[in-house]
């Protein structure tokens, strides 16, 4: 759980100096956005990162000392006060934002565990408003805020596109994730702002220890890939920091699969 403040590797092709944004949702080290924090540390960026809990910024701390011009603060993204509370402290400490870095998901765990058929209203509402709408909402707040060309990525899995039963209701919600991503790089590439999602492939974080037989599934799906094995949470956030640089300045709408190409072979 090293975190190097500068980059010592010779060659760096991704140039993130003196690139500012946010990135929500770190819970612990084993979070996927907490990776990302590292390496967009490591590549020059000052970064804010948000949290949900006390708990989680107690354990993510030590992800700001590594940074002389970043912060960290609690917000739910549900809560219209404390988002607008992050705002203020990105404008005050950023001025402008160059990416924003949605790693963000929920669902209660009885609508994971049930046929998504017996889903209740309040549940459905609740994964939706969390990992889907939240997105829309944080674009909306931070729309003055975003500079040309700053990059908005989002965290997806193939859940989305097929039915991986045990996915549940996340299959879902990560459909509509998409499609906003598309509609949102629709909407906002006039003002050169690229939206992408990157659809990872499993990995042992807090939230996919919710999903039921995620250890199996983990299993499972790490050997029918055609690199035969699964992804690092630096493979994934490697992706997410060339999301972030100039070298993509192409792409927008885009689901980029991180997935040892599980996405692209059925097995019968
Ligand atoms: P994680 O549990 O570390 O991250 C999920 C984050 O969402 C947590 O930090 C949690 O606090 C935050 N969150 C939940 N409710 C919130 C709220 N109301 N307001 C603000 N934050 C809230 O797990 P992760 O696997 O790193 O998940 C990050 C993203 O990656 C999610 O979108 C997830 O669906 C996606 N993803 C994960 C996997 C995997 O196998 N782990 C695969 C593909 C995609």
């Amino acid at each position: 759980m090293s975190i190097s403040s500068t980059n010592t590797s010779p060659y760096c092709p991704l140039e993130l100096n003196g690139k500012k944004g946010l990135v929500l949702g770190v819970a612990n080290h084993r979070s996927i956005a907490w990776t990302v924090a590292e390496q967009l540390i490591k590549y020059g960026a000052d970064i804010g990162i948000s949290v949900l809990d006390e708990r989680a910024a107690k354990k993510s701390q030590i992800l700001l000392d590594s940074q002389s011009n970043g912060f960290l603060l609690q917000c739910d993204l549900r809560n219209q006060a404390q988002v607008s509370r992050l705002i203020s402290q990105a404008t005050d400490q950023f001025g402008q934002l160059d990416f924003i870095i949605h790693s963000v998901a929920f669902a209660h765990i009885d609508d994971l565990k049930n046929p998504i058929s017996e889903c209740s209203q309040s549940g459905y509402l609740d994964a939706m408003e969390v990992s889907a709408y939240s997105l829309l909402s944080m674009v909306n707040a931070c729309r003055s805020l975003l500079s040309p060309g700053a990059s908005i990525v989002t965290l997806s899995y193939l859940g989305g596109e097929v039915a991986i039963p045990s996915y549940g209701i996340m299959g879902p919600v990560k459909a509509a994730l998409e499609a906003e991503a598309r509609y949102l790089a629709a909407e906002l590439g006039s003002q050169n702002i690229r939206v992408n999602v990157v659809s990872a492939g499993p990995l042992k974080t807090l939230a996919a220890s919710a999903i039921p037989g995620f250890r199996q599934h983990l299993k499972e799906a790490n050997q029918s890939t055609p690199l035969q094995r699964g992804v690092t949470h630096h493979e994934v956030a490697h992706t997410i920091c060339f999301l972030c640089s100039p070298m993509s300045s192409g792409i927008t709408g885009e689901t980029i699969h991180v997935d040892a190409g599980r996405h692209a072979v059925r097995q019968f």
